[in-house]
């Protein structure tokens, strides 16, 4: 982890300084909508500061990733507290995982490759967000998934959060036990690890963690001292017709 004395006000690069920039060198295409790189960077220190303060993540714990065109991903880098990061610390991949830009000079995330698959399995998401929350972890070590929905919110807007298999981190065996899962999904538990959230822009993939870790709170709640009155299939038509 770096020490806070490393917390800077970053200025933004002119084009100039920085020849990766991929915002200035591709063209907007209307099915592409091109969003300004350094504000892509920003927001991702901000979303990391704000995983790391809510204790989603430990230490160098969690990744986080966009995508910012139709070819290029900015990802967090590999060793770097989400606390502490500054916008230059990003990587710069192509869609298939080549380096593309690192102006630091650090490696991208470890986990990279689930980050891509999700990309590549569902190109209406361009934001992904990798953390421990701890409640949310706590049930996906213990085998539970957030299958069946006990609360209107999962019902009209982030949908189930079932539980993937163990997979061991780091290679493609993550990324592939997730596939399955990603068409229907815009939250998963990951057994023995964390939890993935995902969705069009970053602000809502880092609402749908907190989400992930709310529910799991008010689950293992209702589990103590009672039990989980799921809704049944009327009242989960119910709020679809009421909320579509
Ligand atoms: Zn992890």
């Amino acid at each position: 982890m770096r020490p806070p004395t490393n917390v800077q006000t970053s200025s933004r690069p002119t084009a100039s300084d920085d020849p990766a920039r991929s915002d200035v060198t591709h063209p907007a295409n209307p099915a592409w909508p091109e969003w300004d790189e350094w504000n892509v960077r920003t927001e991702i220190c901000e979303i990391g500061r704000r995983l790391y303060h809510h204790l989603f993540v430990a230490a160098n714990d969690g990744n986080i990733s966009v995508r910012l065109n139709e070819e290029e991903i900015i990802i967090t880098p590999t060793n770097v507290s989400k606390g502490f990061m500054n916008p230059e610390d990003m990587v710069k991949l192509s869609l298939d995982g080549r380096l593309i830009a690192s102006r630091t000079g650090k490696n991208a995330s470890s986990e990279r490759r689930m980050h891509l698959a999700i990309y590549k399995h569902r190109p209406d998401i361009r934001a992904v967000v990798h953390a421990h929350p701890p409640t949310a972890t706590g049930l996906a070590v213990a085998g539970i998934g957030l299958d069946k929905p006990f609360l209107p919110e999962i019902v009209v807007r982030t949908g189930p959060c079932p539980l993937v298999p163990y997979a061991i981190p780091g290679g493609d065996e993550l990324p592939d036990s997730i596939i399955p899962y990603l068409r229907d999904h815009v939250t998963l538990l990951l057994g023995n690890h964390g939890a993935v959230a995902y969705a069009p822009t970053l602000i809502d993939a880092a609402f749908n963690m907190e989400s992930i870790e709310l529910n799991a709170r008010i689950f293992l709640v209702a589990s103590q001292v009672g039990h989980i009155n799921y809704f049944d299939e009327g009242q989960i038509a119910a709020l679809r017709t009421r909320y579509s």
